[in-house]
């Protein structure tokens, strides 16, 4: 691998500019990004060396996938003191953005570790996953709950571990589950649910519609149209509760194209994240 500029990520070309930082000897592409890793703090330093660890990471797993490598990982990075542990709109518009950036020929592979998020966000990102012409394979070295499940659905092809999950996708409504919002008009007088759940339970059925259509659009060109109408009633139904667990097992066994055994490359480079910062999955959002 050629050496990468630890501040911008460029490869060095000759012998680039030497400085000491730090007491330790370092190349930089050019006299700009030296003067400009020196006027950074100690954890801008940090932020600078790993994020160009990870590129020089992803561009070793392009080389030998021959696809372009994007990620969306919910884990707290090292220089940060909050974790933003969810998909939210910044994360559709990173992930469309690499996507439409690239060609419609070239496979992509997207590097997916999530306990879900915003509704809409993981819609858009699985709309773009879909709609790319060339092959998309989703990666889930260790899970990918409710929306992120959204996104593995819509790609070509799933890789995982025995042991890695995915979850079902039905919405949530203000932290509740929609399909226990909407068996609440069956369990009760109306007279005596309140207004408020009245209108939750409204816009819970209209959620299940919405995220039922979406899934069986995502599927009925992989599967039997029956099978596909089956598998997105069983996941958005609210069948089961929101955190089980879908192992590799159960997803080859409902259909789904997954294959097992993540590259090395993506361990490597879920070593240059902080461990155990997320919410527990249970608190997805959808
Ligand atoms: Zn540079």
């Amino acid at each position: 691998m050629a050496d990468k500029c630890i501040y911008c990520g460029m490869d060095i070309e000759d012998e680039g500019i030497l400085r000491q930082v730090d007491g330790n000897q370092m190349r930089f592409c050019s006299q700009h990004c030296a003067v400009m890793f020196e006027g950074l703090e100690k954890k801008g330093r940090m932020r600078a060396a790993i994020l160009t660890e990870r590129a020089g990471i992803l561009s070793m797993l392009e080389k030998e996938r021959g696809a372009r490598a994007i990620t969306l990982i919910h884990r707290r990075e090292p220089w940060e003191e909050k974790d933003e542990s969810y998909i939210n709109i910044e994360d559709s518009e990173h992930v469309l953005m690499m996507i439409r950036q690239t060609p419609k020929d070239e496979d992509v592979d997207l590097i997916l570790h999530t306990p879900g998020g915003l509704a809409l966000a993981a819609e858009m990102i699985a709309m773009a996953v879909k709609n790319h012409p060339a092959k998309v394979t989703v990666m889930v070295p260790f899970y990918a709950m409710s929306g992120g499940t959204l996104i593995a659905l819509a790609a070509d092809e799933i890789i995982m571990e025995k042991d890695s999950v995915l979850g079902p996708v039905d919405p949530q409504i203000s932290e509740l589950p929609a399909g226990a919002l909407l068996s609440l008009l069956d369990k009760k007088p109306v007279e005596s649910i309140s207004d408020e759940n009245i209108m939750r339970s409204d816009i819970a059925g209209k959620n299940i519609e919405r995220v039922k259509k979406m899934v069986l659009w995502l599927l009925k060109d992989r599967m039997e149209r029956r099978n596909a109408e089956k598998l997105a009633d069983f996941l958005t139904g609210g069948y089961i509760t929101h955190d089980t667990p879908i192992t590799f097992d159960v997803a080859k066994e409902l259909g789904l194209n997954v294959r097992e055994g993540i590259p090395k490359q993506v361990y490597s480079l879920f070593r240059t994240f902080e461990f155990g910062a997320c919410p527990r999955p249970q608190y997805a959002k959808y």
